[in-house]
Order: structure tokens, then sequence, then C-alpha cells
């Protein structure tokens, strides 16, 4: 899958890129990424992206030009690309948008900076908003990186063992249980006997009955969209009543 990055701060990426999983999936061509300074885009001696808003105020806003010609340069979108502008104004990202996002051959992230686009840019030339949660940042970077790393890892090939995504909190409708690893004990805390009994089925029961437990216990809203099945209803009565006991 290739993703591109417009941006006016290109080397803010360097090194979430150059490390860890997806330093590999890049090697291995998993993934491409390519970096586009928008500047490079900007008429003019001093390579202006910004300007004074009309109508006045503070701050600046990411002029329409250059980006209308970031975005030229890349060529046609082939089938499926898509277009998305970074902005605490567009739809609220999930787990659910990135799996989407991972079946495309390509994404164009768009990153705002200082007050935002021009509204033109919008209105004309991005096919969606997306927006990381309900606070502001400085620019649209982190949040591009974040849409970046929930994408790529759900990309074929990404991750070794695609038995950690299907588990993953929110891939089922549901938070993951807890997780261990050695060592069996540390300062008297014990790992649930359970996972060191070697008997498959008895651990995967757990886990299931965890995962709806801290779902149940942490976010409730969760479970009225999870696909549950008969089983995991009852497990859910079950405990309920545990819980109004305690
Ligand atoms: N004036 C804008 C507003 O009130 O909607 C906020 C501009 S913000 C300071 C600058 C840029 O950061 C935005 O254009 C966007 O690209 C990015 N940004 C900030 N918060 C974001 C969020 N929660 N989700 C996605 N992008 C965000």
């Amino acid at each position: 899958m290739r993703f591109d990055i417009l941006t006016l701060f290109p080397e803010m990426f360097a090194s979430v890129l150059g490390a860890s999983l997806f330093k590999k999936a890049v090697e291995r061509g998993v993934i491409s990424v390519r970096l586009h300074d928008i500047r490079d885009y900007a008429e003019g001696r001093h390579r202006e992206a910004d300007d004074a808003p009309f109508g006045g105020g503070g701050g600046m806003v990411m002029k329409v030009e250059p980006i209308a010609k970031a975005l030229e340069a890349l060529g046609p979108k082939t089938d499926g690309a898509q277009v998305i502008l970074l902005t605490p104004q567009g739809c609220l990202f999930s787990q659910e948008a990135a799996f989407e996002l991972s079946r495309l051959p390509r994404i164009i992230l768009l990153c705002g900076h200082y007050e935002g686009v021009d509204e033109r840019v919008r209105q004309n030339l991005v096919d969606r908003e997306i927006s990381i949660g309900d606070f502001v940042l400085t620019g649209g970077e982190l949040p591009a990186l974040v849409v970046l790393d929930a994408v790529a890892r759900l990309v074929p090939g990404f991750v070794g063992n695609s038995d950690s995504i299907i588990n993953d909190s929110f891939a089922e409708g549901l938070l993951e249980g807890p997780q261990y690893t050695r060592p069996r004990e540390f300062e008297g805390w014990e790992v649930p006997e359970v996972l060191l009994s070697g008997h498959q089925r008895r651990i995967d029961e757990w886990r299931k009955r965890q995962s709806l437990q801290r779902t149940l216990e942490r976010r409730p809203d969760l479970l009225d969209k999870a696909n549950l099945s008969k089983e995991d209803r009852r497990i859910l009565e079950d405990l309920r009543l545990t819980m109004k006991e305690t």
C-alpha cells in the first residue's frame, strides 16, 4: 500500500518511519511512504505556503495553490485512492475506519498547520476529513502519523503474526483481555494459573471472558455494537450478576 504525505514539516516523520516495524515494512516493500514538502510547490522567493486570513483575525492560513499543485504533481489518482485532510472538524477516526482505509491501494494524507487550510482545499481537493479526537493540535503531522500507523499495521505482512491484529481491542468490537509474559511470579504478583495450564480451550474461554469483562467495565457502549454470540451473551449476563453481587 502506498502512503503520500503532504506537509510543511517533512522532518517530523523521520524518527517514526525509521524505526521498529515501519522501517522493516518499508524495507520489505509491504508499504511505501513518500513525503512531499508543500513549500516546494509554493511560488516566490520565500516559497510562502501560508498567508493572513481574509477578514482579519489571528494566525495564518495555508494557501490553496501550493496544495493544489502538490496534489497535481502526484499524478492522476489511481482507482480507490483517497485524499484525506487531517482536521479536528473531520469524522472521528476509529479502528473500523482504519480497516476500511487499509483496503485501499493508496492514501494521500494532507497535514494542515497554523489556523488550518483554505476552505477551498476542503471543498474541492479532498475526499475525506479525519479527526483523531476532540482536541486541537498544532499541526496535522501527528494525526497523519496516527492514521498512518493504525492503517499500515492492518496491511497484510506489516505485523509478523496476523493473530495479534485479529485479537486487538476493537477488531471484534471488544477490548482485548490482559496479557502476561515471563516471569511467572514477580514480587509475589502471579500470572493467572490457567495461562500456564497448556489447556488451549480453557485458555481461550478465559481470554474471551476477560475480554467481555473488560469491555463491560470500561467501555459498555461498545457492547451495543459488538457482534456477540449466544455464549458471549450468557457470559455477560453472568458477569453482570457477579458485578451486582460485589
Ligand atoms: N483552526 C482550526 C480549527 O479550529 O478547526 C484548527 C487548526 S490546528 C491548530 C492546525 C492543524 O492541525 C489542522 O489544520 C489539522 O491539520 C491539524 N489538527 C489539529 N488537531 C487535529 C485533530 N484533532 N485531528 C486531526 N487533525 C488535527
